[in-house]
């Protein structure tokens, strides 16, 4: 579990930067009213919030994009569809670290299996 605290999911951090963008937009066109009284510095705060709300549309469009080329699977571990992205990507859901890789598997599995700890493991499991 802990290994798997690391991984996270590309779309949805994805998705999470550009929902973020837009409340950073409006915070900043806030603080735009707030200095109302200095006229260019409100037309700046302004600008900059609909750059930031423009560009995270512009991130919407391109998760939309990535979406069509994610490979949908049913993870393995919680059952639920999911879209994985590049060779290594994370369950939406559960956060279970996946590949589409049968090379990387074998061998992330070779490592595991190979290990001191596993084989250790394995000796104390045989002699309960
Ligand atoms: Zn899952």
């Amino acid at each position: 579990m802990k290994v798997a605290l690391n991984y996270s999911n590309k779309i949805n951090k994805i998705r999470t930067f550009a929902l973020s963008l837009i409340f950073i937009g409006f915070g900043v066109m806030y603080l735009g009213i707030l200095v109302k009284n200095v006229a260019w510095l409100m037309v700046i705060f302004f600008i900059l919030g609909l750059l930031c709300i423009v560009f995270s549309t512009v991130v919407y469009f391109w998760i939309g994009l990535l979406s069509t080329r994610a490979i949908q699977i049913i993870c393995p571990s919680c059952e639920k569809p999911t879209k994985l992205l590049g060779r290594v990507d994370a369950c939406m859901h559960c956060k279970q670290p996946l590949t589409m890789d049968k090379n990387l598997e074998g061998v992330e599995f070779d490592e595991k299996y190979n290990s001191k700890e596993y084989r250790k493991e394995l000796r104390e499991k045989d002699s309960k």
